[in-house]
């Protein structure tokens, strides 16, 4: 059983610290900066295992040469960021699996908003950190990939069981949710879930994590294959991928 932390960094970046108890084992994903996690190790008196990096954006491996300094600790990313990434001792790619503070996980490659991002999934755990592919009610901006690839790699997301819980790279939620329930206010659940949100963010407190198969219900990236959806919303039914890319430029312009 792990006991997940969130910690804040940059601006509005998570970064998650997983500790394995039994296995006094602990890693951390997506370091953007290193200082709150020495912090935070230091508060609980944690050694550093593991690194776990994404994809290669500063803002995910900031922290890394500082944390490797410090703990020694083993440094895990994408295979595909091999010239991008620095001090890697063990590349992943996609389906290959790994212990992560001694849990089994699965590497899911899902690129688009880098071409090597890769997502870690949980199935014991029922957990996936999603990096900057998936967001709470929204998706990474396609930097390096096509539409096209950032749509198959949402739909591989998709596929995962109903009751993951969520951890994402970024707080981006209440304005992924302002052009959410612009476009779609009719969802009864996107409302409910909105007032959720609100409050959270009111209160100052993360709206991460998040339920996927909620999620697959209301975040629009995920309905690009649903034809009343996406005319609903103003557009003509066409390709999943088109659709998706629609409502990826929709966002981006909102
Ligand atoms: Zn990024
Ligand atoms: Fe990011």
């Amino acid at each position: 059983m792990l006991e997940i932390s969130i910690i804040n960094a940059l601006s509005d970046n998570y970064v998650y610290l997983l500790r394995n108890e039994q296995k006094n084992l602990t890693s951390v994903i997506d370091p953007g900066e290193a200082e709150p996690v020495i912090k935070f190790l230091k508060s609980k008196n944690w050694h550093l295992d593991e690194i776990i990096n994404t994809h290669h954006h500063h803002d995910h491996i900031g922290g890394n040469n500082k944390l490797l300094n410090v703990y020694k600790s083993k440094l895990i990313a994408p295979y595909y960021d091999k010239k991008r990434i620095s001090n890697v001792d063990m590349f992943v790619s996609d389906n290959e699996t790994l212990n992560i503070a001694g849990v089994f996980s699965k590497v899911i490659h899902t690129p688009g908003h880098t071409l090597g991002h890769v997502c870690f999934y949980m199935p014991e755990e029922k957990c996936l950190f999603s990096g900057d592919t998936l967001f709470y009610l929204g998706c990474g901006r396609v930097f390096e990939g096509t539409m096209d690839q950032m749509w198959s790699s949402l739909v591989k997301l998709r596929s995962l069981p109903d009751d993951t819980t969520v951890f994402c790279g970024h707080e981006y939620t209440l304005s992924n949710m302002k052009f959410v329930n612009y476009i779609d206010s009719s969802n009864t659940l996107l409302n409910k879930v909105s007032s959720d949100i609100k409050e959270k963010r009111k209160k100052g407190l993360p709206t991460v994590p998040f339920n996927l198969g909620i999620e697959k219900k209301i975040n629009p990236f995920f309905r690009a294959d649903d034809n009343s959806f996406i005319e609903s919303i103003g557009l003509s039914s066409n390709e999943a991928p088109v659709s998706f890319g629609e409502i990826r430029l929709k966002k981006d312009s909102f």
